[in-house]
């Protein structure tokens, strides 16, 4: 049987493996991109930051990728793809339920929090339906020239002599006729939480290491009120808003764990409650009665899903175990893995698309520049550090903010840590000439490192509130670029937005 001759075969091709392959063959390199599902599939992980748009617009530059370029911005997105569902985000909001109490709100907002993220819905970012973009963007690399295969997984690896040979077989029809030899120099494992490598290679898992400890039951549904209007019908004023409240990755945050929703502009919802781990188990009840134990607990919430209906996906609700994973390697002579693949963390803060896209980035260049060569393997190495310390920089961002989900003032005053990392890269990356290659989040920053260690260390402490907020003030200091922690703010936030680039 003759082999298809590749330098690069990437694993799984969600939105990430898609982005690399098409990097790769604008570059000159020859690409195999292979997924065991079909597009178009339903997958999780729809929200984007203004970090991820504006990595998605550098590469887009980098690479030449005309058509990919729109989706980095909500109005050039409408204008060019409008066939491909999205919805506008403008920012974070976050609201504090009570279990079994109405949702009630002061003149303070001290139950409410509004983080502005784009200054316009022309520059928005965007919630991404991941099966037309993800679809799209498998589509647009086999335009690029890479060969896609899908319904395929890798049967076997051999890597005895120089190249890598990889055999294929259909994953629907798993016989001898359907199998395909690929030989490759390199392999990418962006397979997610199919960890296709790490099985494989029986990589060590760090994953009891990570602080957060969550699972989720989630789905997407039609026919859920705007959280606004529920506001309004109970009287209360929106006006101080700094932007439609459903126009955002909406949050509402209580003891012991969150709920996120993302409004798709076909009407369609992302919804998905968040378990802690860390301070309850797992119910022992089918998805479906999961689901309206949450609503039953949350009035309010529950108001706003009285008449919702599951669209997505086919299945119905999805509940998983934890969420988290970390594994000790992300890189080996003769492959790489994608951030999402290395490690994971959860919803909370949106980081997935944006650590992914950075890891593409970084990759990408290396590959181009390197594969072949001697030097390759050391900048691996910095590559599998850097992206492991991303995935711990977003445990303590993220499990700080869990440690202080039920008291919403503290869990406001966490989450400035997020965006106090967040509003600094964006800004550094947005003034640097050349090649930026600080880390996703300042991970690679020490002197911001130990402010996180230190101050999610505090979180987990029980003290006088007012105290933790002046030591959060003081703590980000050097790096809060846009008034974060400023009292006369009162949780809305409205000169944090991204400037238009
Ligand atoms: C509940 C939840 C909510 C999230 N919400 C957000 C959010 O709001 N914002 C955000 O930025 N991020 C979010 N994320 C993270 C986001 O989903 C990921 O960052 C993103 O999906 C990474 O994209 P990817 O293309 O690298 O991998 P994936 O989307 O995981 O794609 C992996 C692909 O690999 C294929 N595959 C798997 N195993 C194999 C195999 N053995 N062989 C061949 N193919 C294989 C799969 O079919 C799939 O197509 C969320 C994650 C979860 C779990």
């Amino acid at each position: 049987m003759s082999a298809l001759e590749v330098d690069v075969a990437i694993v799984g091709g969600g939105f990430g493996g898609s982005l690399l392959a098409m990097a790769l063959r604008r570059a000159g390199l020859r690409i195999a991109l292979i997924d065991r599902g079909r597009h178009p599939r339903f997958a999780i992980g729809e929200s984007s930051t203004p970090i991820a748009n504006l990595v998605l617009q550098d590469l887009c530059r980098e690479y030449d990728l005309p058509n990919v370029a729109p989706l980095a911005k909500y109005g050039l997105w409408q204008a060019t793809h409008p066939q491909l569902v999205s919805g506008i985000k403008r920012g974070f909001t976050y609201f504090h339920q009570e279990a079994g109490q109405p949702f009630v709100a002061d003149a303070q907002h001290s139950t409410e929090l509004l983080v502005t993220a784009s200054s316009s819905d022309q520059h928005s970012d965007t919630h991404w339906l991941r099966q037309d973009v993800d679809e799209f963007l498998f589509r647009e690399a086999s335009v690029a020239g890479a060969a896609c295969f899908e319904d395929c997984e890798v049967a076997e690896i051999d890597t005895n002599g120089h190249d890598i040979t990889l055999r294929l077989v259909n994953a629907s029809l798993p016989s001898e006729e359907e199998s395909r030899l690929i030989q490759t120099r390199f392999v990418v494992d962006g397979s997610g939480e199919g960890q296709f490598l790490a099985k494989r290679l029986r990589i060590q898992d760090l994953t009891h290491e990570l602080r957060t400890n969550s699972r989720t039951v989630f789905a997407h549904f039609a026919n859920v009120t705007r959280w606004k209007r529920c506001l309004e019908t109970r009287g209360i004023d929106t006006t101080d808003h700094p932007f439609d409240c459903d126009h955002a990755a909406l949050h509402h945050v209580f003891e012991g764990g969150w709920m996120w929703q993302l409004r798709f502009n076909d009407e369609t919802v992302s919804a998905g409650f968040v378990q802690d781990l860390n301070r309850g188990e797992r119910p022992d009840l089918s998805a479906a009665a999961e689901w309206e134990s949450w609503l039953r607990r949350f009035p309010a919430i529950g108001e706003q899903f009285a008449n919702a209906k599951i669209v997505r996906p086919k299945g119905g609700l999805r509940s998983t175990g934890r969420l988290q994973r970390k594994l000790a390697r992300a890189v080996g002579s003769w492959w790489a893995m994608l951030p999402n693949t290395a490690g994971f963390i959860d919803a909370l803060h949106s980081t997935g698309i944006a650590h992914t896209l950075c890891g593409i980035e970084r990759l990408g260049r290396m590959l181009i520049r390197s594969l072949g060569r001697d030097n390759l393997e050391p900048q691996l190495r910095e590559y599998e550090r850097c992206v492991l310390a991303e995935v711990e920089m977003i445990d303590l961002l993220v499990s700080g903010c869990f440690a202080a989900m039920g008291d919403f003032q503290r869990f406001a005053t966490a989450t400035m840590l997020y965006f106090a990392a967040a509003t600094s890269y964006e800004r550094a990356r947005l003034a640097s000439v050349g090649e930026f290659r600080p880390a996703f989040l300042l991970a690679d920053d020490n002197r911001w490192v130990a402010v996180v260690r230190r101050m999610c260390d505090r979180l987990r402490e029980t003290g006088n509130v007012k105290q933790f907020e002046r030591e959060m003030v003081e703590a980000i200091r050097p790096f809060n670029v846009v008034g974060l922690c400023d009292p006369a703010s009162r949780n809305m936030f409205r000169h944090s937005a991204m400037p238009e680039y």
